[in-house]
């Protein structure tokens, strides 16, 4: 009997994607390069399923039935390439070969590009939750053909995450769709984090509170609308003690984040196709500034102000502004990102539901939140609707959170406490709600120094100044 499915790459990820599968009753067919870990497999956890163990690529095809599926789950970039250069040789058209490693998107436009060229589906899929996620149940983001999805996409639903019986998994779209929702996935993921450690800054610098105590606050907060998986582990490690030395936990860990890339690429695309990520670009840039230890040492005896912590009833409502604070920006960095897949999917012409992308985020990955059931729902409501930030109950929110939000950020600029994601999350909200922006000074400047013209608010055309002539004569320089 044939397998109905293989893995290759059987490190954390493909391993646990493969048990996952097997566990669910499906034949799968396994292989990695080092055959000590397709040996590994089926010694510890062959008892989990059917699992059919290759031991070269010819075996390893020659197992699956048809149209043949094969899930590669290596380190992303030249081993990918590699990899699907040696499967491509020996598939046949009409089998599927699916990436389910963190690819570039623009890789997988490449490699689908070249592959349908062969007759060969090839899907980049978003496979987010860690270890834990692929083997329980992933939020799983597959991009490519609408034909490899009827074959593939019930295997990928089975695997993964349910929210009410609905599960984490659809089709995105075409070619590099699924690796580009991937992508913001994570780009999120860096924004919501840093909104959280900024929040948890502040309630320690502004109350004085201990680690502790601030896991508590977490935890109620985990009650109400910002219950998430984010807002969960950092109560948890905020609760944490080191056992050595007693300290809490967050203290002896260096204070340097660090960073593989993905939220570089969503903010290099952002950057591309001109969307303001300010809450990802601000997050991924916190934790450059983090790791600079020269810099940071150099500058550590800077003037600042003193940290008087906050008293009396600014203090008692201060862990309410806060949790507000974070909400708001929350919203904000959201509404930024699903503005970046609109766009993506424009430029791209993938079509992507915004809705159905918010639904599948609701389990699995690592931003699984209530707040996306939410944001799915916004998007049912009005899928065309501009920003997340005008829709209903998030308009709404955003009004009762503002009075708080800004008192957040004042306090922070006050005492001197960093918190580039709240607060340019509030400036976004007050950039895209602001009857005019300065930009007309700036389009003026642009016109004086370089002749890039402007347009006038009470005529039609593009005009230039002669700025240096005395009179300054204004002139069209468009053809009316
Ligand atoms: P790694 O990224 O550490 O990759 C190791 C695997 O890649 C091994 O199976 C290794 O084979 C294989 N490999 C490396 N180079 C080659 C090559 N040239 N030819 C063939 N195989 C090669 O494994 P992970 O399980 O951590 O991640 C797998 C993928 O999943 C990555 O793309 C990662 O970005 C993505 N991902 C990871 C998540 C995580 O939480 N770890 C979450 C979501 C996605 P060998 O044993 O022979 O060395």
């Amino acid at each position: 009997e044939k397998a109905s499915i293989g893995v290759t790459g059987l490190a954390v990820m493909g391993r646990n994607l493969a048990r996952n599968l097997a566990r669910h009753g499906y034949r799968v067919a396994v292989h990695n390069r080092t055959p000590q870990r397709t040996r590994d497999l089926v010694e510890r956890f062959g008892s989990e399923g059917e699992f059919v163990p290759a031991y070269s690529a010819e075996s390893f095809v020659a197992a699956l039935s048809r149209p043949r599926q094969i899930v590669v789950m290596v380190k992303a970039g030249a081993a990918t390439d590699a990899v699907i250069d040696e499967f491509a040789e020996l598939l046949e058209p009409g089998d599927v070969l699916v990436d389910a490693g963190n690819a570039h998107f623009a890789d997988t436009r490449r490699r689908e590009a070249a592959l349908r060229e062969r007759g060969l589906h090839f899907v980049g899929t978003g496979v987010s939750g860690g270890e834990e996620g692929a083997l329980h149940g992933p939020s799983i983001m597959p991009g490519g053909s609408e034909e490899s999805y009827r074959t593939l996409g019930p295997l990928l639903e089975d695997i993964a995450a349910k929210v009410d019986g609905t599960p984490c998994c659809a089709h995105i779209g075409p070619d590099g769709s699924g690796h580009f929702v991937k992508m913001v996935h994570n780009g999120i993921e860096y924004s919501d984090m840093q909104l959280i450690a900024e929040s948890f800054d502040l309630l320690r610098g502004a109350l004085g509170y201990e680690p502790a105590q601030i896991a508590e606050v977490f935890r109620t907060w985990n009650t109400g609308r910002l219950d998430s998986y984010l807002i969960e582990i950092t109560s948890e490690v905020l609760a944490h003690t080191d056992a050595e030395t007693g300290r809490p936990f967050v203290d002896v860990i260096a204070d340097q984040a660090e960073q593989k890339g993905t939220g570089r690429w969503t903010v290099q695309t952002g950057l591309d196709l001109g969307i303001p990520i300010s809450g990802i670009a601000e997050a991924t840039f916190a934790r450059s500034l983090s790791g600079h230890t020269a810099l940071r040492a150099a500058a550590a005896d800077l003037a600042g102000p003193p940290r008087t912590p906050l008293s009396g009833s600014a203090a008692q409502r201060f862990a309410d502004d806060v949790e507000q604070a974070l909400y708001a920006s929350k919203v904000v960095a959201y509404a930024q990102g699903f503005d970046q897949i609109r766009a993506a999917g424009q430029e791209y012409g993938w079509n992507i539901d915004l809705g159905s992308v918010a639904a599948i985020w609701r389990g699995g990955c690592i931003i699984r939140a209530k707040f996306l059931d939410d944001i799915r729902a916004a998007f049912a409501a009005d899928p065309a609707q501009p920003t997340l930030l005008t829709s209903g109950e998030f308009r709404k929110a955003l009004e009762a959170a503002q009075d708080s939000w800004r008192s957040v950020v004042a306090t922070a600029v006050r005492l001197g406490i960093p918190t580039p994601g709240l607060s340019t999350a509030l400036a976004y909200y007050d950039g895209v709600r602001a009857p005019r922006l300065p930009a007309a000074l700036v389009q003026a400047q642009r016109d004086y120094f370089g002749a890039h013209t402007y347009r006038r608010v009470d005529r039609e055309g593009t005009f230039h100044t002669e700025w240096a002539e005395p009179t300054r004569p204004e002139s069209r320089v468009d053809q009316p």
